[in-house]
């Protein structure tokens, strides 16, 4: 650890600025920003004789006066900086050179062991072939649209478009989006088989070899029936192994060959350009073509995985050897896609020589474009070169060593351990170690959560009991529901008067709802009979993004009725009703999980997803930089526990201001001596540090907590800061221990919120 205080000057000014090397690079970057708004990604820093400073400077020995230049609109210092990027990225021509002399061994060696025996490397791909042209049955397709929940899965695609703030996506960015959720449902909806459970008593079963298929097999395609006999009551179970998707479609089960059979055939059924990918190493997936990326994407439906090809070789430690694309109108060797270990690869290829190879593949492409017009053929052909420049070029290009791949995740723990595929649960993740800065787009939550202001002192001022004041909310939480369940594009739902006692409540009380209602995008009218109407008043995508927020929220409130001693306005003393919810910020995290785990989901509102950091177990960060730079007040923040695993809880935090900024006038007065800064150096020794009080951008301890626990998933926990009377436009969490360290590596949090004071 190194601790320093650098002046840095930029522009005409200079800030002192105290950085520990424990904190990372990132935060040091960070605290510039919020000196000087100079956005991280455009710093650039230099130190004595203009020596550019980075994570990889040392720190103990440079100057202590810095420069900070924004290389925003500076076109030469931009393409230095993407050259610096892309050398990174390049090969040393040393290394090239080895690479290239290693490739040409192992072709040599082929040379020595493979034929050109062109028939066993056809006799696989072949039936593939014939199994792709199904994919083109309007009939089959129509089918297989026809269990696909479309509306739901649109409803969904453009939700998570408009949680990246894309209110306006393009057709291209829809259909992308649309295609994410098609296998994330497709995902959920096929079941894996190992052992199918037994037909007769549904117990387990074991493997009793190969049967003969009878006339409705075969009728699919199922050549191969596997036979399980129950370990109960003796019963044999068949399990046909049908090729035929429109059986699958039916069955819905299977391993990775029907998986990927029956996914490649739900692309082809909503348009996509797709291919069957088939690795000789016992996988099959698909790849779609992303007129966003302008390349093929991967997509393994049994993983839910998408856009990550270096999943089987880093991820599951596969040996690969041959991988073939195989579409309606081509087939292509896409193996060095797939690899960055192509030697290696190169030295397993001894089925056939590769000149053969090739000529196997083009001679099946020739066949397959024969009936083409000649403009679509040389559309494919050109299509065909851009994709093979682009594998030889990532080919060399360095493995991206920041994002580390999950192990497999289908087929059982046993199943898994017997292909050498299985990687221990803890180590299955995506995470990326250097996140981007991220813009928290949530400001809808914020304007539910003040809207339950009016709502809460109405309900006070006309209610009798705790009891009749819920009972409101389960009312309007109904109205919703009805909401919720109409079609998204047109949700419209009618209230007829109520006629209870709490329904006369209901009616006094529900002008106090309109801020709810404008908040979720809803409009409310008197129809006839005194009845009332509640429709979409703008975008319905608003609408759906803010539905999951309004439900939690109102849970959390009924929750809270019914724990408070007297409905009073005292008694309803959670922040987020009386205090100003920060929205809008930007974010960085020490770490995050792709692609659900990343840290802005812990402002979005919604209890499924959290901020996951896979190594946070040991220690880990968050920063929040209040929009527009901003000078707040923190007073108060809640945390919330997610949705399973509490060993990854937070236990032990603190939460200090990233700029010391002003004192509010009057308060904090007499504590000046008290503040501490805690750090926690690598080894886990707990130390406190003086921080300083003047000048300067140290992190200043706001709040501590020790020893918290969460009793339950989806506990908020609300603190109220103990030295507050700070203004600050940065806040960080410093997460130093979790539940259980010994059960996880991983830290998580379900939501965090940010209570200003009002200013
Ligand atoms: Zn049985």
């Amino acid at each position: 650890m190194v601790a320093r205080r650098f002046a840095v000057s930029h522009n005409d000014s200079t800030f002192d600025v105290d950085y520990d090397t424990d904190d990372g690079f990132e935060v040091l970057k960070y605290q510039l920003f919020s000196l000087t708004c100079v956005p991280p990604d455009q710093q650039k820093i230099l130190g004595r004789d203009d020596q550019i400073v980075s994570d990889e400077s040392d720190f103990a020995s440079i100057s202590d006066k810095l420069r900070l230049v924004s290389i925003d609109g500076v076109e030469e210092e931009i393409a230095a900086e993407v050259k610096e990027k892309s050398d990174k990225l390049a090969m040393s021509d040393e290394e090239l050179a080895r690479i290239l002399q290693a490739e040409e061994e192992a072709l040599m060696m082929q040379h020595f062991v493979a034929s050109d025996n062109k028939e066993q490397v056809e006799q696989r791909i072949r039936p593939r072939v014939n199994q792709v042209q199904m994919y083109e049955d309007p009939h089959r397709q129509e089918m297989a649209r026809k269990t696909v929940p479309v509306d739901k899965l649109e409803e969904k695609a453009l939700i998570s478009l408009g949680r990246e703030g894309n209110y306006k996506p393009t057709k291209v960015e829809q259909d992308n989006a649309f295609l994410l959720q098609l296998l994330f449902w497709f995902k959920q909806s096929f079941r894996w088989v190992n052992a199918p459970p037994c037909d007769s008593c549904g117990n387990e079963t074991k493997s009793q070899g190969m049967g003969v298929a009878n006339s409705s097999e075969t009728l699919y395609g199922a050549s191969r029936i596997e036979l399980y006999c129950c370990n109960s009551c003796s019963n044999i179970t068949r399990f046909p192994r049908y090729n035929d998707p429109l059986k699958l479609l039916e069955t819905r089960k299977g391993r990775c060959g029907e998986w990927a059979n029956c996914f490649t055939l739900y692309c082809r059924a909503f348009g996509y350009d797709s291919r069957l990918i088939l690795d000789f190493t016992d996988h099959v997936w698909t790849e779609c073509f992303s007129p966003s990326l302008g390349r093929w994407m991967h997509l393994d439906p049994c993983e839910g995985i998408y856009d990550n090809p270096l999943l089987y070789e880093k991820g599951w430690k596969k040996s690969l050897n041959y991988v073939f694309a195989i579409a309606k109108d081509g087939v292509h060797d896409v193996t060095k896609c797939y690899t960055r270990k192509w030697p290696e690869v190169l030295s397993r290829r001894n089925i056939t020589s590769e000149p053969a190879l090739a000529a196997v593949l083009s001679d099946i492409t020739r066949e397959l474009r024969k009936k083409l017009s000649a403009e679509v053929i040389s559309a494919l052909e050109e299509r065909d070169r851009i994709e093979m420049d682009a594998i030889e070029r990532g080919l060399y290009s360095k493995d991206d060593a920041s994002v580390s791949l999950p192990g497999r995740l289908s087929g059982d723990k046993e199943w898994r351990i017997a292909r050498s595929e299985f990687v221990s649960d803890e180590k299955n993740s995506l995470s990326s170690s250097s996140c981007p800065v991220r813009r928290c787009i949530d400001d809808h939550v914020t304007k539910i959560y003040s809207a339950f202001s009016p709502v809460l002192s109405k309900l006070i001022e006309y209610s009798p009991s705790k009891k009749a004041a819920a009972e409101i909310l389960e009312i309007f939480r109904n109205i919703l529901v009805d909401l919720k369940n109409s079609p998204f594009r047109t949700r419209r739902t009618s209230v007829n008067s109520v006629s209870s006692s709490s329904g006369d409540i209901f009616n006094k009380t529900f002008a106090s709802f309109s801020q709810l209602l404008d908040a979720l995008s809803l409009k409310s009218e008197l129809g006839v009979n005194g009845s009332i109407d509640i429709y979409l008043a703008s975008d319905p995508v608003k609408t759906s993004v803010a539905l999951p927020v309004v439900f939690h929220a109102l849970d959390y409130v009924i929750y809270n009725i019914g724990q408070c001693a007297r409905l009073d306005s005292r008694s309803l003393s959670w922040p987020l009703l009386k205090l100003n919810r920060l929205c809008s910020g930007l974010v960085l995290a020490s770490g995050e999980e792709l692609p659900f785990g990343i840290a802005t989901c812990a402002f979005d509102g919604t209890r499924m997803s959290k901020w996951e950091e896979p190594n946070g177990a040991a220690g880990c960060w968050i920063i929040y930089q209040v929009a527009g730079n901003r000078m707040v007040e923190l007073v108060a923040y809640e945390l919330m526990s997610a949705n399973d695993a509490p060993e990854r809880d937070p236990k032990d935090w603190g939460v200090g201001t990233g700029r010391s900024g002003e004192r509010v006038r009057g308060k904090g007065e007499g504590k000046k001596e008290g503040l501490k800064r805690e750090l926690v150096d690598l080894a886990g020794h707990k130390r406190v540090l003086e921080g300083s009080e003047n000048g300067g951008s140290s992190w200043h301890l706001l709040d501590k907590r020790t020893s918290q626990m969460f009793d339950k998933r989806f506990q908020r926990k609300t603190f109220t800061v103990s030295s507050p009377g700070y203004l600050a436009n940065a806040f960080r969490f410093r997460f130093l221990a979790v539940r259980d360290k010994n059960a996880t590596s991983r830290f998580q949090i379900g939501s965090i919120d940010l209570c200003a004071g009002s200013s």
